[in-house]
């Protein structure tokens, strides 16, 4: 099962991605924790995003797509992947259609979750990573709007889309993804 889960910064893709990775047996594959971790082993990829990162702003497509293509083709054994942080603009989803049909991949869902801007803004500043500074959060949400949010319309023109509440608690989005991703 292939999976794509959208959602603000703060939504909690990253938490629930992972927890539903390990139930099914997929890789969980998160653009931001792969551009994270070049930046902590300082290859020449991670030095080029760092100021990107820090500033809110979005890494170049074709720097995250070599990234998010290295992982897919990295999920061969496992029961199928879930992207998080990916695609997040319109251009990046259609390269993402393009890499699937090659490697004759499919997506089985998309889900969203729905979080309102305030919660959005509460959480990440208790989260606290070094972009989860005021001016950093607001250039994220301004940059999710512009740019991400045409990507939620992408797949509902090709997809079925499944909207869930982020703002309950976390097991209870797990719930909610588990149901639709069992059924
Ligand atoms: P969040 O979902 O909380 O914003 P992420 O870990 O997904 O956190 O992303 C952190 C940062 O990494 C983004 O603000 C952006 O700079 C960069 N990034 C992550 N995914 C992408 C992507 N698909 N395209 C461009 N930049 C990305």
């Amino acid at each position: 099962m292939n999976l794509i889960i959208l959602g603000a910064p703060g939504s909690g893709k990253g938490t629930q991605a992972q927890q539903l990775a390990e139930r099914a047996g997929l890789r969980h594959i998160s653009s931001g924790d792969l551009l994270r971790e070049a930046i902590a082993r300082k290859t020449e990829l991670g030095q080029q995003v760092e100021t990107i990162i820090e500033a809110g702003e979005l890494v170049p497509d074709e720097v995250v797509l070599k990234l998010v293509m290295e992982a897919l083709a990295d999920s061969e054994g496992l029961n199928g992947w879930i992207l998080d942080g990916y695609p997040r603009n319109p251009d990046q989803a259609e390269a993402l259609e393009d890499v699937l049909s090659m490697n004759r991949q499919v997506v089985d869902a998309v889900v969203f979750l729905k979080v309102d801007a305030d919660t959005i803004v509460e959480r990440l500043l208790k989260r606290g990573r070094v972009d989860d500074t005021e001016d950093t959060i607001r250039t994220r949400l301004k940059v999710y709007e512009k740019e991400t949010l045409p990507v939620l319309e992408f797949y509902e023109l090709r997809y079925d889309v499944h909207e869930i509440n982020g703002t309950m608690a976390i097991d209870e989005v797990a719930d909610a993804i588990r149901e639709l991703v069992d059924a």
